[in-house]
């Protein structure tokens, strides 16, 4: 029941119109419904002496109206509050109650609120939907306003997927539970795995074939609305150009989530696999880049196309070695890393960091940008060693440790939970055929 109730409130919202008039025009507008009451009365002794009938009006309690508000540009809550009827004692203790959620100055515009009660009188109700997963509910009774902050009700599902890979990850054909997912949810989880998980192995912007297959379990925290509020990866296959890749996530006693193979070796390596996040660079990764020096010389790097003003960052920690102009390579960073290894960061718009500094892998070190040989924002990124240009993807990197004997255990068992997840939804392979024809193709 109770959760009954909190649908219907935030369902209310989710389908309010907002074409409600403020509430006090609603208000105003309320009419009383009458009740007509036809009463035979008659004192007891003289009933078929003397009928007599009258005609008694009287007023049945009046449905109580409800009105919606939104928050506008640059108005605070107070003030919504206040001109929805609300005296000062309720404002401030709604306020309250809200900060109890989210900073009320931090609300965002086109936060609504709905406020019921009789006609002709102030609120004696008000609806607050402070985010997408609290509802904050004031009510006055027995002379005082009583205030509680109510959580959306979250549905946990698994979901199970699969996609055979037809050109690139957006032309993948899913199979599985895919009537399940939300708008944009496929194309977060993509993201995801590509940064996250396999950013590490493979490179997304350029290594992915046609194919290429993955499965994935994901668990999900669901709203009423379908929305997912929350997801975590069980277990992820991805086939990538004949190799498979297991990915299942384990975190270690007060440390971050990492994503490990079926044996416990760890994903993530040392270097990450590009110094843009995949999210910016796949849309631009069917352009071309600076022809300029691909005519001049032979091109000893990677170009990401990325929007100007992009975070660069550090694919791996390393001192600086280089930050400032330098010919061709315009604004350029130059990072030297163990191994004698070092990496090149060029044509930024701007630079975060000095020479000699030591930077973390993933720390921020410059944006995207056109200076220098460049005739449109990208980045340049070299990856040497002992000098040398050389193709990280072609190189075999040294991975971040593996797990430590002491959470083998635990992690086997996770681990099997995961794969039997994973074994509901196969793992998509291309038909005889059209494998032979893309041989041929390739
Ligand atoms: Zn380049």
């Amino acid at each position: 029941m109770e959760s009954g109730e909190i649908n219907e409130e935030f369902d209310v919202r989710d389908n309010g119109q907002r074409r409600y008039a403020p509430v006090g025009k609603v208000l105003a507008a309320g009419i009383g419904v009458l009740g007509i009451f036809w009463l035979a009365a008659s004192s007891p002794g003289s009933a078929s002496d003397s009928p007599e009938v009258r005609v008694v009006v009287v007023p049945a309690p009046p449905p109580p109206v409800s009105a919606y508000d939104t928050l506008g540009p640059g108005e605070t809550l107070a003030e919504m509050l206040a001109e929805n009827g609300l005296d000062g004692r309720a404002v401030h203790q709604l306020t309250e109650v809200v900060r109890e959620v989210k900073n009320p100055r931090s609300l965002r515009p086109g936060v609504v609120a709905r406020f019921s009660g009789p006609p002709d009188s102030v609120p004696s109700s008000v609806f607050l939907r402070v985010s997408p997963d609290s509802l904050v509910h004031l009510t006055w009774s027995d002379s005082t306003w009583a205030s509680s902050v109510r959580t959306v009700p979250l549905t946990t599902d698994t979901l199970h997927l699969a996609g055979l890979i037809d050109s690139n990850l957006w032309s993948a054909t899913l199979s599985g539970e895919v009537d399940k997912l939300a708008d944009g949810e496929f194309q977060e989880y993509v993201y995801d795995m590509a940064d996250n998980v396999f950013g590490w192995k493979v490179d997304f912007t350029r290594d992915i074939r046609r194919g290429d297959a993955f499965r994935v379990a994901i668990e999900r925290e669901r709203r009423p609305d379908g929305s997912v509020r929350l997801s975590r990866f069980l277990a992820i296959e991805l086939a990538n150009r004949g190799r498979v890749f297991q990915a299942i996530p384990f975190t270690r006693p007060g440390g971050h989530k990492e994503y490990f193979d079926g044996e416990g070796e760890a994903l993530r390596g040392t270097f990450s696999r590009y110094p843009v996040s995949f999210r910016v660079t796949s849309s631009f990764s069917t352009r071309r880049y600076h022809p300029i020096l691909k005519v001049r010389r032979p091109h000893l790097g990677t170009d990401y196309g990325a929007p100007r003003g992009t975070p660069v960052s550090a694919t791996a920690s390393g001192t600086v070695t280089r930050a400032g102009t330098w010919g061709g390579y315009g604004r350029m960073v130059e990072i030297r890393h163990a191994r004698g290894i070092s990496t090149r960061y060029a044509h930024l718009s701007s630079i975060n960091v000095r020479t000699g500094a030591f930077v973390e892998q993933n720390q921020m070190i410059g944006r995207v940008g056109s200076t220098g040989l460049s005739t449109s924002a990208h980045l340049h990124y070299e990856f040497l060693v002992n000098g040398v240009q050389r193709n990280p993807a072609t190189i075999d990197l040294p991975s971040a440790p593996a797990l430590e004997d002491e959470y083998l255990e635990d992690f086997r068992l996770i681990r099997d939970q995961a794969l039997g997840q994973l074994d509901r939804v196969a793992l998509p392979v291309l038909p005889e055929a059209s494998r032979v024809e893309s041989v041929v193709a390739d």
